[in-house]
């Protein structure tokens, strides 16, 4: 990193206060390992790793376990590892560019064998006769030649055990490996586990944990390392979700009074049956907010089970309780949807309902906000935008955030909460299975909702080659004739809204050329101006377009009950919870609906949405597939990644954690401890 870029991190550092002078000093201690310039230091920022005490936290994730083989065992092995004494160092073949062959001569337990190493040039510099090396390869007994696959410049000795990391930008294994070594000797490490659980558990001292994680001298060192590390991490982890339950337990609310028999009307007034499930998510959120604590729970339900309702019923008492509401959503057209439909089934009562969005004129903006501030409006709809407006709710009592926003302490300030705290409903649609639902959003009160409205077919889903789109056109056309409507997503290049824009376009031309232009067909991507969106919007849900072609911006919450078919290109770029929550626009009334995953190389995991319409099922497999970094999107895989952990095969861990967190935090030891009160300071209040 340039000097200048770094004076500047430094100022922003400093000038944000986010981190503390301490902390600015530590930034800087990587610099005392020896060989290590600016160049690494810069590889390993970019690793996110900032100091000493990062680096020896960053664990291999597998071991390479050499033991010299005899040559008999190259029957069962797939791989060799064999010493040897190099007879004549050979020579180079430089076959094309970027491809050479390096082939020479060992003698190893007597035999003479012709060995093969491809793009290693470099190491006949380092060939001598008599130089004694290590094959690593495959072995064919029959022509007598060895295939290298990796070659070390020395003999094995015994068992070696090298540790393989995630490869660093422009750092070699080995480099790093020493690295790392050498930052163990300087690091100073905090012993976050207590002593009483370090006992009860038998876990190591958290030096020598690291010392056998990073230099194990057999098997049962790495066994031991881990389970220390794996606890400490998973520990640390419960901690933080612990204190902020803590926290919010400790919060006043607001103890709120309405005629629970004009609740009841109406929801008689809906235009369809509640669920049990919707039913059990009304009672229990109209308990909490009828409770004198705080509410602070999550309602946890697949795509299309019908959560909007349930916050609906909540918005009407909160109303009737004599108190307003925020209902923030994550994009523009969500916000405008819920609030047409919202608005929609308000329509017989006095409620005041208005939509603040970040896309409206200042002008337009400016009135609602003095309307908010003055008590005149009831409910407010609008996206996380409308936190930067000034708004000064009077008499704010209950927000409610749609689709996996979740937010705290800080971002309150922003709504003008002051000294009584409003209650909070979440909602979210990723399809967590429970038990890492108690990870996450361990600090709420869960919800769950399973069944899905009467009358729901599943949505039948194929995954097609790009090569034999012509099926889905002629089903498409199919749908249309029938009426019906359909969605497609176009394909993702990036995660980057302007890099895709052309693909919509693009996309948009070969519709039109496959049904002669005689289809009305809307496209809809982010770059769109508000009211140019909403027309979009608007002509797909009254049906003057017929096919809506967009980015993945119709991902959350859209709801056009005539649509019957969705495609979705580039299907393999998506995560399985993700493509499942694309494929809940569609199947949302009593239509037989579809969903075609077009891909250019089938993916076996894609067969799981063939097989299942159960989200909870789904982010299962997806968690098996792609591990839980993955499993909430990009959005939240930060919350999420564990170093060493892994939850699925250390649930039990993470139970003992949690209890282990509990007990700690009930004994206050944590408060006058620096490195405690430094584990809180990294917790996301926002989150
Ligand atoms: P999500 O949980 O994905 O946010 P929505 O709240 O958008 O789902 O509901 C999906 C659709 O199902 C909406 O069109 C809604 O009107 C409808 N719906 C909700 N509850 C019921 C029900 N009990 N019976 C029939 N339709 C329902
Ligand atoms: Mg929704």
């Amino acid at each position: 990193m340039s000097t200048k870029i770094y004076q500047t991190l430094i100022d922003f550092f400093l000038f944000e206060k986010i981190f503390s002078i301490i902390d600015v000093v530590k930034y800087m201690d990587l610099q005392q390992l020896k060989g290590v310039g600016e160049k690494t230091i810069e590889h390993f920022y970019q690793a996110n790793i900032y100091n000493l005490e990062e680096l020896v936290s960053y664990y291999p994730y597998k071991y390479q376990i050499l033991q010299p083989d005899t040559l008999e065992e190259s029957d069962e092995k797939v791989s060799l590892t064999i010493n040897a004494t190099i007879i004549d160092p050979g020579k180079v073949s430089y076959i094309r560019k970027n491809f050479n062959s390096l082939r020479f001569k060992v003698e190893s337990y007597g035999k003479i064998i012709n060995v093969t190493i491809f793009n290693r040039a470099f190491l006949k510099t380092h060939f001598q006769i008599g130089k004694e090396i290590t094959l690593i390869g495959k072995y064919n007994s029959k022509t007598n030649t060895f295939t290298a696959n990796d070659i070390k410049l020395s003999k094995l000795e015994g068992t070696e055990i090298i540790p393989v990391y995630h490869l660093i930008k422009g750092l070699k294994n080995n480099t790093l490996h020493t690295l790392i070594k050498e930052a163990l000797k300087e690091a100073g490490v905090a012993e976050y586990i207590p002593e009483t659980y370090q006992e009860k558990y038998k876990l190591l001292p958290k030096h020598e944990a690291l010392k056998k994680i990073h230099t194990p001298e057999n098997t049962e060192d790495i066994k031991a390392a881990k389970k220390t590390l794996i606890y400490e991490e998973l520990f640390i982890f419960m901690f933080k979700i612990q204190y902020l339950k803590l926290l919010k337990e400790k919060e006043i609310g607001i103890k709120k009074e309405f005629p629970m028999k004009a609740v009841e009307a109406f929801i008689a007034t809906l235009p369809f049956m509640l669920t049990n499930d919707q039913k059990k998510g009304v009672l229990e959120s109209l308990q909490d907010l009828s409770s004198p604590k705080k509410m602070n729970r999550l309602l946890l339900g697949d795509v299309g089970s019908g959560k909007t309702i349930v916050a609906t019923v909540l918005l009407y008492a909160n109303y009737l309780a004599g108190f307003q509401s925020a209902f923030l959503a994550p994009t523009e057209i969500l916000a405008t949807q819920h609030f047409l439909s919202i608005r929609e089934l308000f329509k017989k009562t006095e409620i005041h309902i208005e939509l603040l969005i970040g896309s409206m004129t200042k002008k337009e903006k400016q009135k609602i906000v003095e309307k908010v501030n003055k008590g005149d409006v009831d409910i407010l709809i609008g996206t996380h935008a409308i936190l930067s407006e000034k708004l000064v709710f009077p008499n704010l009592g209950l927000i409610v955030t749609d689709e996996q926003h979740r937010f705290g302490v800080s971002q309150r300030e922003f709504l003008g909460v002051r000294n009584e705290v409003p209650d909070m409903l979440f909602m979210s649609a990723t399809p967590i299975p429970r038990t890492y639902a108690l990870t996450i959003y361990g600090d709420m009160d869960t919800t769950l909702i399973k069944e899905k409205p009467q009358g729901r077919k599943d949505i039948i889903t194929k995954v097609v080659k790009e090569s034999n789109l012509k099926e889905v056109l002629l089903k498409i056309l199919e749908e249309i004739k029938q009426n019906h409507q359909v969605y497609v997503v176009a394909p993702m290049i990036e995660e980057n809204e302007d890099t895709n824009l052309k693909d919509v376009y693009l996309l948009k031309e070969k519709f039109d050329l496959a049904y002669h232009s005689k289809i009305p067909i809307g496209v809809l991507h982010g770059k769109l101006k508000k009211n140019e969106k909403e027309s979009v919007m608007q002509e797909f849900k009254t049906g003057r377009t017929k096919i809506l072609i967009s980015t993945t911006v119709v991902e959350v919450g859209v709801d056009v009950k005539n649509a019957t078919v969705m495609v979705i290109f580039n299907a393999e770029r998506f995560g399985l919870a993700t493509l499942h929550q694309l494929r809940g626009r569609v199947g949302r009334n009593d239509l037989q609906s579809y969903c075609y995953l077009i891909c250019n190389e089938e993916k076996e995991r894609l067969k799981v949405l063939e097989e299942s319409n159960d989200g909870f099922y789904i982010s299962e497999k997806d968690f098996e597939f792609r591990g839980e970094g993955d499993l909430f999107g990009t959005r939240q895989s930060g919350d999420m990644t564990f170093k060493i952990a892994n939850l699925k095969r250390d649930y039990n861990v993470l139970l003992a954690a949690k209890k282990d967190a509990q007990e700690f935090l009930e004994t206050k030891n944590y408060e006058k401890d620096f490195k405690y009160q430094k584990i809180i300071k990294e917790i996301d209040f926002t989150n």
